[in-house]
């Protein structure tokens, strides 16, 4: 296995699916919908490959896990697209500006998604990585990333 597969965010299948996905007229909706199918793709494609998603550490307490349910941001889905040759440096820009415009606007966390107003439960399906152990606050970070 090529290292580095597992902090490999978009695989060259997932930049396929969002190539012959994305449409300028998409709504940002449409694209928050797609980049949570693009999520799942990775998952499967994961599982497939037998590579585990990174090792990511507690900054609180140490504790260390692989349980990566860290989503495709909508951010990452324009970067990709301009990787991909879809958008021009000029198009990245506009885009990206506009989504931050749209995000503020309407509340969205980073994948698109209705950030609640009341705090605390945040089970509906936001991407917030907990620490595993019980009780322990902490967010943890990837830890390979500087490998
Ligand atoms: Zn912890």
């Amino acid at each position: 296995m090529p290292s580095g597969d597992a902090q490999r965010v978009w695989f060259p299948e997932l930049i396929g699916t969002l190539k012959s996905s994305w449409s300028e007229s998409m709504t940002w909706g449409e694209l928050a919908d797609l980049c949570s199918r693009l999520t799942e793709e990775r998952e499967e494609l994961r599982r497939s490959r037998g590579i585990r998603p990174p090792l990511i550490r507690c900054p609180k307490c140490g504790a260390e896990s692989r349980s990566d349910i860290s989503g495709l941001s909508i951010r990452s889905a324009l970067f990709a697209l301009r990787k991909a040759g879809v958008f021009t440096e000029a198009d990245l820009k506009h885009h990206d500006l506009d989504w931050k415009k749209y995000q503020a606007s309407h509340h969205l966390d980073p994948y698109g998604k209705k950030i609640p107003a009341s705090r605390g439960a945040d089970r509906s399906g936001s991407a917030k990585l907990r620490c595993i152990e019980v009780g322990c606050p902490g967010v943890p970070a990837r830890s390979e990333a500087h490998k």
